[in-house]
């Protein structure tokens, strides 16, 4: 029998929170429940914002809270020749396309169409959807402009991605972190229009980064934070036409601030590091966040 997979993935551009702490501890106790395996991910593809420093206080700050994972720990930044085989992959079928609209001149397009921009659908972040004018460019002008150096990013061309996905795209969630219910959650990829699957220079993307390790590292149950729901709908199209095997999720509450918002990396007050500091215990840390 093949054990069951959990992954905590923390990014290592700012210090952990009080959020992280309660995903990783209850990544752990669901691991340890179904007598699984736990690993750990460092999703470093940002090699501006993510540092050396960061993932130090990571690491400490995991141990002090009584992580246990297994070694080696995946870096992404060491596997960008992997990303880069599966994006090449992508390009060959057609289904991403650069993308060199600023984020200015996506502003200005859209102030240009009707109702003053208006109306104009957004992602469920709040973001804007990217225009359709790159998708449209004859392949002469895009080689131009990449031969001219002109910045841009690989986006999914995300009609044709779902139009080559068969049938309807769901995933698995559980119901509680028990896991003893599920439901099937329909995918709504289109709701994110042409997302970003990889940049010039670093040839992934969060999304892309993740299904692919997911996969590589067989992970069986994806536990993150509710904030996170809505892009597996973009994820499943992407395990869908690399043709990946799926997870199962459980998207976790999050630990909300005193002012009942999301906690950010620069929140100091709810660092790990900080409460420790301040003579917290682990299980002081485990009890605030309700385990
Ligand atoms: N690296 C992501 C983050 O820190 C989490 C990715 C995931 O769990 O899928 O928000």
């Amino acid at each position: 029998m093949t054990l069951l997979t959990f992954r905590f993935a923390p990014s290592p551009n700012g210090e952990l929170h009080l959020g992280h702490a309660y995903s990783a501890l209850l990544n752990q106790q669901m691991a340890a429940r179904a007598g699984g395996r736990l690993l750990l991910r460092i999703e470093d593809i940002d090699v501006i914002r993510c540092t050396p420093e960061f993932e130090a206080g990571i690491f400490r700050d995991l141990e002090w809270l009584g992580l246990h994972w297994e070694r080696p720990v995946r870096r992404q930044s060491e596997h960008f020749a992997q990303y880069q085989a599966v994006l090449d992959r992508l390009i060959a079928e057609d289904l991403v396309y650069p993308a060199f609209m600023s984020r200015g001149e996506i502003r200005a397009f859209i102030a240009e169409t009707g109702n003053r921009g208006r109306g104009w659908p957004r992602d469920p972040d709040g973001v804007p959807l990217y225009p359709p004018l790159d998708k449209a460019l004859p392949a002469s002008e895009r080689k131009r402009r990449i031969a001219e150096n002109m910045p841009f990013a690989w986006r999914l061309d995300v009609e044709a991605a779902m139009a080559r996905a068969p049938g309807a795209l769901s995933w698995t969630e559980f119901t509680d972190e028990t896991m003893s219910a599920t439901r099937a959650i329909e995918a709504q990829p289109q709701d994110w229009g042409d997302v970003i699957v990889a940049r010039r220079d670093v040839p992934t993307s969060y999304h892309l980064a993740v299904v692919v390790d997911d996969a590589l590292q067989g992970v069986s149950h994806v536990v993150r934070g509710r904030d996170l729901y809505s892009a597996t709908g973009v994820q499943r199209l992407l395990q869908e036409l690399l043709g990946l095997p799926v997870p199962r999720y459980f998207h976790h509450r999050l630990i909300l601030g005193p002012d009942g918002r999301k906690l950010s990396k620069s929140f100091k007050d709810t660092g790990v590091a900080a409460l420790r500091q301040a003579g917290m215990s682990p299980q002081d840390v485990a009890r605030l966040v309700g385990l």
